[in-house]
């Protein structure tokens, strides 16, 4: 099957935009991540999806919300959604073409370690695999969830013992609510930077359960708080001068010390919502495709995928050579 990655992908022979970042009349939405949305006319998103995109999908939209495993017919294909595992509605979709009968499927991005707040992966069988590639190079293999985490609690408390005012930097949507989730667990008390807090309130919508509470951020330092916001310019605006701010970024880009956006953290550990170059390997083992295409990232995973006999190419949109594969900065 024929496949074009043009700041999207496309199937010419079924008509159909998976991702796509220009507006369009229809086509896939995989989750709410900005790199992976526009305003089409008639997406297909799942509940997950379309909760989150309220407010970002005009009024003149009507999308086709489709749950996990729901099959939508039309002429040339069958589509359906599974869960990817990555954010709140996150899917990969499989697309069997009724023509040859051929079985693609779409990755969009997704994380094999389970989360708290997103439904699980599940690894779906297909001919064709269309996978994104954010960690594709051997040296982003992410350590131990759960030892990262103990870093990040143990670095927590000793901040707050000093009387120090921690914020841990998190993409607003997904992985904020991720750890949000895992610090009330601990027992730590937690105040989220606003859009971080509305997007954790459309995860409540969807059932999704916080054990402990958390109230939006109001200027006001709290002893023995930990702020969650997302890293960028209006955070840094937001805390002004505050003495004593200690920051902690919770990012995959924490293993290289490469970073594509702003200042590095005090403490930075490598935590994320994307799968590790490992799992992505051992993703396409699972799924046992018998051609490979890889999107958003590195050219190197397919170049690994080759040596272990894997049919596998990298599609390289225009004016992305520069392109070092971040969620929100693609494309
Ligand atoms: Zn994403």
């Amino acid at each position: 099957m024929e496949v074009v990655f043009n700041q999207g992908v496309y199937l010419p022979e079924l008509d159909l935009w998976l991702d796509s970042r220009r507006k369009q009349e229809s086509g896939l939405i995989s989750h709410a991540h900005s790199d992976h949305t526009a305003r089409h006319r008639s997406p297909v998103v799942t509940p997950g999806t379309r909760l989150l995109l309220t407010g970002y999908l005009t009024s003149r939209s009507s999308p086709i919300t489709l749950e996990y495993h729901e099959p939508l017919e039309t002429e040339r294909y069958t589509l359906t959604l599974h869960p990817a595992g990555h954010c709140l509605g996150s899917a990969q979709a499989l697309v069997q073409s009724k023509t040859t009968g051929e079985r693609l499927l779409y990755t969009g991005d997704f994380k094999v370690r389970p989360s708290p707040v997103n439904e699980p992966l599940e690894p779906v069988p297909c001919d064709v695999l269309v996978m994104e590639a954010t960690y594709g190079k051997p040296e982003y293999v992410f350590p131990d969830e759960a030892q990262v985490l103990g870093t990040a609690f143990r670095t927590l408390a000793s901040w707050l013992s000093r009387g120090e005012k921690p914020v841990v930097l998190g993409w607003r949507l997904g992985k904020a609510q991720e750890v949000l989730h895992h610090l009330l667990a601990q027992g730590f008390e937690v105040a989220v930077e606003d859009s971080v807090c509305r997007i954790a309130e459309r995860y409540q919508e969807a059932g999704v359960q916080f054990p402990g509470s958390f109230l939006p951020w109001d200027g006001q330092w709290k002893e023995g708080q930990v702020l969650i916001a997302p890293p960028g310019a209006k955070t840094s605006q937001m805390l002004g001068k505050a003495r004593g701010l200690r920051f902690m970024e919770l990012t995959g880009w924490a293993i290289s010390g490469r970073r594509p956006w702003g200042r590095r953290g005090d403490a930075d550990l490598p935590f994320s919502d994307h799968a590790d170059f490992n799992e992505l390997v051992d993703y396409v083992r699972q799924v046992n495709p018998k051609q490979v295409y890889t999107v958003n990232g590195f050219p190197e995973l397919a170049a690994h995928l080759r040596g272990l006999s894997y049919p596998a190419v990298h599609l390289d949109g225009k004016g992305r050579a520069e392109e070092v594969g971040t969620q929100l900065r693609l494309v």
